[in-house]
């Protein structure tokens, strides 16, 4: 589908969720403060809304890319043609049962890890400083200090493409590191069972409050980002061979790569994601001339090139 304009996005989605916007600036929407407009994105706030808007971009032939909080995102200064969905709030219901946690997918995934602690459930502690929601978090199979997110999930509920609900189990998710199998896969996450252990509250709390302390030290917090850009290469870190080839601080237009965390590009104030593309080409190029590494991204780079006419 590459014909959609504003016109037809109103009259196709326009009573199937409550909140819809047009042309919408998805920089005010991803952690970078970056990327051009999607031509619908639609805030639903029901099952049934999601579904009601699956059902119909797929019989229009209407692509669909389902947003986050954006946090491992970079939207091309295009946009995204089509529909996005992010779930409203709504999608944060959240209860505790015995050792399980059930939680909607639009919940961020800080808040669901303080909620576990607080009710005496270990394992989510890693997760307290991942700006993410649990959707994102349970697509990117996220992690931090040796946790990820297929050591706690028991399942993940979904709606598939085809419109049907169905509940996948770990091992049908196919985890590896910050991937799974819903990566473009066109389901939606809608919610996810976490598996937890009996933990003492204060001493949890106190260990995120100490990792918590760690990473406003050495990420660079106080600016626009979307965390790591590569990977980590097997064995190695991006961050040192970054640094190593000497581009800490180096900038283009609006974009920087860190002085504090080098596999962190920033966004000073109005870069483009061709600027931070451009970084990370020429981050990639000197990593490889430099170590014969190839350093593959983190972030989702997704959307149209150029800003839209
Ligand atoms: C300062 C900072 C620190 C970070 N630290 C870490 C870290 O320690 N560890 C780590 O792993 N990551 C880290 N990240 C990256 C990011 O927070 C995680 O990858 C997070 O899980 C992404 O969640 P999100 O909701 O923002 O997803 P988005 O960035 O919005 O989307 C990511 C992917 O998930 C898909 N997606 C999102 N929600 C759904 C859904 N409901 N259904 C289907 N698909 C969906 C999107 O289509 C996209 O493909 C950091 C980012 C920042 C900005």
């Amino acid at each position: 589908m590459s014909g959609m304009n504003v016109f037809d996005a109103r009259t196709i989605f326009a009573d199937l969720a409550p909140v819809v916007l047009y042309n919408e600036a998805l920089s005010r929407h991803t952690t970078m403060r970056i990327g051009g407009p999607a031509d619908a994105l639609a805030i639903p706030e029901t099952i049934e809304q999601v579904e009601a808007l699956v059902h119909t971009a797929k019989s229009r032939g209407v692509p669909i890319f389902i947003l986050g909080r954006g946090s491992n995102l970079l939207v091309r200064d295009g946009g995204i043609r089509g529909l996005v969905i992010k779930l409203g709030d709504a999608f944060s219901k959240l209860t505790v049962e015995g050792r399980e946690l059930t939680v909607f997918a639009g919940r961020t995934i800080v808040s669901t890890a303080h909620v576990a602690m607080k009710n005496g459930l270990a394992g989510l502690e890693f997760a307290a400083g991942i700006p993410g929601t649990v959707g994102g978090a349970v697509v990117m199979n996220a992690g931090a200090h040796g946790g990820e997110m297929k050591d706690v999930i028991r399942a993940v509920q979904v709606l598939t493409s085809n419109g049907l609900i169905e509940t996948r189990s770990v091992e049908a998710l196919q985890f590896g590191y910050r991937t799974s199998s819903l990566r473009d896969s066109g389901d939606v996450v809608l919610g996810a069972v976490f598996r937890l252990a009996p933990g003492d509250t204060a001493e949890m709390q106190q260990k995120v409050k100490a990792w918590n302390v760690r990473r406003q030290a050495t990420q660079p917090l106080s600016y626009p980002s979307c965390g790591s850009v590569f990977r980590n290469p097997a064995g190695d870190f991006a961050a040192r061979l970054i640094e190593a080839a000497g581009l800490k601080g180096e900038r283009i237009g609006g974009a920087m790569i860190s002085e504090l965390h080098a596999n962190f590009i920033v966004n000073l104030g109005g870069a483009s994601a061709a600027d931070v593309i451009s970084l990370m080409t020429c981050a990639r190029a000197r990593v490889r001339d430099e170590f014969g590494v190839e350093l593959v991204p983190e972030v989702r780079v997704v959307g149209e090139d150029g800003a839209r006419g």
